[in-house]
């Protein structure tokens, strides 16, 4: 969009991003483009209105980042202009899988380190000396520290888990309705051809 420009935004509207909520007017505001990253959005009568910041506007400064409700539906100047084409939903799931998979290595390693660390401990125990006391001693230390040290590892884990999740339920979204599509591979998805939300045919 140049500046200087106009698009109308609505269901019906210019903007690449296809609105399908049924909140928003078929054409539900005016978009211009008053500078670098300067925009006036202007409420066009609609029935549901547009609102910034929790307030109803007429017309509104904004920035490209600013979020910004078309009746009930959030979006951005910068979402509103995107081409739907341009976000590979493909790299955001292969993104996804990768980091996961890494911490589900993680996992196993600090398992497996965990339940073999006695055993280890008591071969090597037996090996230095023969005395059961502090073989016995060495040994419930040993499970201790693995144990609580092993909680704090997968503490950790479940809350990278916890944010990786809540990003992916972010980005993995349909570019027409921005609904999460599911934390299903994208080439299985692709084979179902329509998001399962608003079924419009997913890029
Ligand atoms: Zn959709």
């Amino acid at each position: 969009m140049e500046i200087g420009e106009e698009l109308i935004i609505g269901r019906l509207g210019q903007q690449p991003m296809h609105i399908a909520d049924p909140s928003v007017d078929p054409q539900h505001a005016t978009l211009r483009r008053t500078g670098e990253n300067t925009y006036q959005i202007e409420d066009r009568d609609s029935q549901k209105g547009v609102q910034v910041f929790g307030f109803r506007v007429k017309r509104k400064t904004i920035k490209a980042e600013t979020p910004l409700f078309l009746g009930t539906y959030k979006t951005s100047v910068r979402q509103l202009l995107q081409d739907a084409a341009s976000i590979d939903l493909t790299e955001v799931w292969n993104r996804y899988e990768k980091e996961k998979r890494r911490w589900d290595r993680y996992t196993l390693w600090v398992n497996s380190i965990r339940m073999l660390s006695p055993v280890l401990t008591m071969l090597l125990t037996q090996w230095v000396g023969q005395n059961w006391v502090v073989s016995g001693a060495v040994l419930v230390g040993v499970m201790v520290v693995s144990m609580i040290a092993g909680e704090k590892v997968l503490a950790k884990k479940n809350l990278r888990m916890a944010e990786l999740n809540a990003k992916m339920q972010a980005e993995y979204a349909c570019p027409h309705c921005h609904k999460f599509i599911g934390f299903t591979p994208y080439s299985i998805l692709k084979q179902n051809r329509y998001c399962p939300h608003c079924g419009v045919p997913l890029p």
